[in-house]
């Protein structure tokens, strides 16, 4: 029997409300420990997944008015039975109840475990599990849809189609090893493993969108001292608010700013190199600026357009040159002295703008949709994000392939039947039927406490 674990479940801040959850077989009795329902009932005599309104207790201590709800087994996140308790979002009462629970024999989740015991429950595949994560860190619209897609089971239909198709081979090469081009479902082994072959790679060819999706674009602005690059990447941070992570410390002690820009997920850094070149000679300043944009997938040169072009601003130009890049011709609020028909000829994407009024920002909005095609791609959780999994269908493909090309030259049904036992291996790492205890820990590991 595990032990019954709990957890504050909402995040370690003050707010308006706190949740704890409980999750094992000695739920209700722990409930009772800290939660006195209004009508004294107990919580074994609970309706399942009705609230209840109650005081809460630690040490016996009324220290909190709020509900609580009780799950029972197998109706659950968990699977198991589970409760949840909702308070006020006040961290010194949430704690004395947590530390009253502990008392009380409960033991502290570890990062992950309510999923992970919804996974060995049979509640989640371990895809689905992987989108749970995916999900609570989205950091965009599009993100967070597509790992909702997922946690609905997009990909994981994928998976289990294969590795249905695969067990079925196996069975059926274990029977009729003798008869190995009998139909299968209608048709020859081959086309079943080239059946298997089409689905993954078309899952494994969206990987590159998934991982734009979840990692952003890394973009940096180019620009000498002074024509608006901090003012350009406040003006984007504020442009669409539906940014980042709330919480501090993540990627803002450095200078890099995560905005969603054009629909896609932009880590901006103020391409530190040609900014200092007032305090270094020009040439260090240059070379740190190049080294800065060729780390980066996508370059902003901005330039200041009250101002004639000068020669730092060449530089700049130059290290955009043959690269995806937009020329932003800042301060279009000021009369402007800057020659754009020179511009427009040697670059695709030049976009007077403003950082004081907002000015054109939509157009470099509009601009990034186009060129990284926001908005086309219908992220409802078919596009893979996951490097683990598009590790493991490459290794499911090579093997998978290799079947494929031992049938055709004819070699031992014991070979075949080998790569395809590799196959299925893989593929089960992906649904989490044939996974590895420590891949399952490690997949786990990333989540955060209470979830
Ligand atoms: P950086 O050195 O390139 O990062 O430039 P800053 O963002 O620090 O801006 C330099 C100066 O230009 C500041 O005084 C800003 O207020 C001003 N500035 C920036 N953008 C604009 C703009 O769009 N219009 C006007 N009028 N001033 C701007």
């Amino acid at each position: 029997m595990t032990h019954t674990i709990a957890a504050l479940a909402t995040p370690p801040l003050s707010g308006a409300i706190g949740i704890i959850r409980v999750s094992g077989s000695r739920t209700p009795e722990l409930l009772n420990a800290v939660f006195a329902e209004n009508k004294r009932l107990p919580a074994e005599s609970w309706k399942p997944r009705v609230m209840m309104m109650g005081k809460v207790l630690a040490d016996g201590e009324a220290l909190d008015a709020g509900m609580a709800v009780r799950m029972v087994a197998p109706y659950s996140y968990t699977g198991e039975d589970m409760a949840e308790l909702f308070m006020h979002g006040s961290i010194p009462a949430l704690r004395a109840v947590l530390e009253a629970l502990y008392k009380a024999g409960a033991v502290p989740a570890k990062p992950g475990e309510f999923t992970k015991r919804a996974f060995l429950h049979g509640k989640l595949s371990l895809s689905q599990a992987e989108a749970v994560a995916d999900l609570v860190s989205a950091e965009t619209r599009d993100a967070a849809r597509n790992a909702a897609g997922q946690l609905d089971g997009k990909v994981e239909k994928v998976f289990s189609a294969a590795y249905d198709a695969l067990s079925g081979l196996i069975a059926q090469y274990y029977a009729a090893v003798d008869y190995p081009e009998e139909d299968i479902d209608g048709g020859t082994p081959a086309e079943a493993l080239q059946g298997v072959l089409d689905s993954l790679e078309a899952l494994l060819t969206t990987l590159g969108k998934g991982l734009l999706l979840r990692e952003g674009l890394r973009c940096s602005i180019l620009g000498k001292p002074n024509v608006g690059k901090s003012s350009l990447l406040n003006a984007f941070a504020g442009y669409e608010r539906a940014i980042v992570s709330p919480y501090p410390g993540t990627t803002r002690d450095t200078l890099e700013e995560t905005v969603s820009l054009g629909g896609v997920k932009l880590r901006l850094t103020d391409g530190a190199g040609i900014r200092d070149t007032r305090d270094t000679i020009e040439e260090a300043g240059v070379a740190r600026a190049r080294s800065a944009a060729e780390s980066a997938e996508l370059l902003f040169v901005v330039l200041d357009g009250s101002e004639e072009l000068t020669k730092e601003d060449r530089a700049a130009l130059d290290l955009a040159r043959d690269r995806q890049s937009l020329v932003l011709i800042n301060k279009s609020d000021l009369p402007q002295r800057m020659e754009r028909e020179q511009l427009e000829a040697a670059f695709l994407h030049v976009i007077p703008v403003s950082a004081k009024t907002g000015d054109g920002l939509d157009s470099v909005d509009s601009t990034l949709r186009r060129l990284f095609d926001g908005g086309a791609t219908l992220y409802d959780g078919s596009v893979l994000t996951n490097e683990r999994q598009a590790g493991a269908i490459r290794r499911t493909m090579d093997a998978v392939r290799n079947a494929l090309s031992g049938l055709r030259d004819g070699v031992t049904h014991d070979a075949v039947l080998a790569e395809l036992e590799r196959a299925l291996a893989s593929i089960g790492e992906l649904t989490g039927r044939r996974v590895r205890e420590e891949i399952i820990d490690e997949i786990f590991a990333r989540f955060c406490v209470g979830k």
